[in-house]
């Protein structure tokens, strides 16, 4: 979608700093980071969120899923949280599907 910031990263029409990259993903440091570490893990194919995600999506997802560890521990995180907005209620402001990866300090207590 032209006019969706992480589909313009995907295509290289928008910097970000590469942390990660396959055929399917691609993950990168916040530009607005809340934690020491700050990480968003996209898949480059435009999905709005986790309500748009569909059967023919469960292999991308379990892909995305088994690989944000590694992304994580790439960069030097053992302990994390994984945070994904869904809709405009929870406060996402990008729609295009992103898991945060929030790390490098303890966090505050969320439960
Ligand atoms: P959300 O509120 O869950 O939609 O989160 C959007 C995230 O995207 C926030 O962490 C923003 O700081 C981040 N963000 C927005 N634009 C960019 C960009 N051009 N490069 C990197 N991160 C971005």
């Amino acid at each position: 979608m032209s006019d969706c910031v992480f589909c313009n990263i995907v295509a290289g029409k928008l910097p970000a700093q590469k942390v990660y990259e396959d055929d399917q993903l691609l993950a990168f440091p916040s530009i607005d980071p809340k934690a020491e570490t700050h990480l968003l893990v996209i898949p480059k194919q435009h999905i709005e969120n986790l309500n748009a995600l569909t059967a023919e999506h469960a292999e991308l997802m379990a892909h995305l899923m088994l690989t944000l560890p590694d992304i994580a521990a790439a960069n030097g995180l053992t302990g994390y949280r994984i945070i994904t907005n869904t809709g405009k209620e929870s406060g996402q402001e990008v729609f295009h599907m992103h898991f945060h990866i929030l790390g490098g300090a303890t966090l505050p207590g969320f439960n």
